[in-house]
């Protein structure tokens, strides 16, 4: 199901599938009025995707990152001959598409891989910035003369307990900064949508994220194990964590802070 939203100069386009809805999740791409998507929407909308890009001028496709939620229609925009924006680190990650975990399949489907021919895309005033944290490869894109920010899954939200087990904290804090620096004065989020005073947002999980990063410290200095630190500071597994089976889960967020505490010199 594909859901639109107007906002002055950009139209919404959210994603859901079954399973989607059922976990309580969505993921969305945004049309500016000047024909850009960011984002291609997951896999299971794949269908109703081609009426929509039918009745829409889209000039080109800017990709954030290649996950599916955000990458999964690539395939069917250059089949189409849409230009494309993707990050030179994004496009092996497309072109050979690695299996994902049983809970993302039932979320989001498999994306069929890029084998198209991808024509080259000038974005014009969108500017990509490299955003890394959530994974390497992520940017979120910035339109100046708006001051508007699409920022991919760079925000999600404040409090974020849950983590890939491939995240970068570190990174992801940096990231946030940089951009609350532009201070942008609307912000896009693909799975939150519109985002108020995002300048205040994107600073406010940066500090959460440092402060938690120092308890978990903390704890890991004291001995304790993953399990109970995790119980003690993040309130024991979510059910994004069992559904996953570990894969995207709170354990994960220890373990990330455990193994980058143990690459320290003594
Ligand atoms: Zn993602």
């Amino acid at each position: 199901m594909i859901q639109i939203h107007r906002y002055p100069g950009v139209t919404e386009w959210r994603f859901t599938s079954l399973g989607s809805r059922l976990a309580g999740y969505a993921a969305r791409a945004f049309l500016t009025d000047d024909g850009v998507l960011i984002d291609t929407g997951i896999p299971a909308c794949g269908a109703a995707l081609e009426p929509m890009l039918d009745a829409s001028v889209v000039r080109g496709a800017i990709i954030t990152h290649h996950h599916e939620d955000h990458a999964g229609n690539v395939e069917r925009l250059a089949r189409r001959g849409v230009p494309l924006w993707i990050a030179p680190d994004t496009l092996p990650r497309l072109t050979s598409v690695k299996r994902i975990g049983a809970y993302r399949r039932v979320t989001w489907r498999s994306m069929p891989r890029l084998q198209s021919a991808v024509m080259p895309f000038d974005t014009g005033d969108m500017r990509m910035l490299p955003s890394p944290g959530h994974c390497a490869d992520h940017h979120v894109v910035w339109h100046a003369p708006s001051r508007t920010l699409f920022s991919g899954d760079l925000f999600l939200g404040v409090a974020v307990r849950i983590a890939h087990h491939r995240e970068d904290p570190w990174a992801m804090m940096d990231s946030l900064e940089r951009m609350a620096d532009l201070e942008p004065a609307r912000m896009f989020c693909a799975h939150r949508g519109l985002v108020p005073e995002p300048a205040g947002a994107l600073r406010a999980k940066a500090a959460w994220i440092r402060r938690t990063i120092g308890e978990l410290q903390r704890q890991i200095a004291a001995g304790r194990s993953d399990g109970a630190i995790m119980r003690a500071v993040l309130g024991g597994e979510s059910l994004a964590g069992w559904a996953s089976a570990g894969d995207y889960s709170r354990r994960n967020f220890v373990r990330l802070v455990r193994e980058r505490q143990a690459l320290r010199p003594a």
